[in-house]
């Protein structure tokens, strides 16, 4: 069997990097469950792809039964398949976080009550 090299390149237009990060998530009818991809981008990439696919999903029109969940970032990994791959939470939080439209508002209600 050749030698099986898998490299795949980031889907940001122009950029020819090789995407090291897999921006997905996970979507439901009620009757069969996948991963849907909304990228495949290099590290110089990722934060505006991240901002990217959380307003798509935000704007994705559902069914009733459909659940699509907020998109998660995965670590690509030759030979994994899509739910083998490890999610990166801790770099999901900082991107959500240096994002200048955080889709979850996190701001903490002044304190006033002290007296
Ligand atoms: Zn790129």
């Amino acid at each position: 069997m050749a030698k099986f090299s898998y490299t795949v390149s980031c889907t940001t237009r122009n950029c020819l990097n090789r995407a090291h990060y897999k921006i997905a998530a996970r979507w439901s009818d009620g009757v069969t469950a996948e991963l849907k991809t909304y990228g495949l981008v290099c590290e110089k990439c990722l934060p505006a792809a991240f901002e990217e696919s959380l307003r798509k999903q935000a704007a994705c029109r559902r069914a009733p039964k459909e659940i699509l969940e907020p998109p998660g970032i995965y670590r690509l990994e030759p030979g994994r398949g899509d739910l083998e791959l490890e999610r990166l939470f801790e770099l999901e939080e900082r991107l959500r976080q240096t994002s200048p439209s955080p889709p979850i508002p996190t701001e903490t209600v002044p304190d006033r009550d002290e007296a």
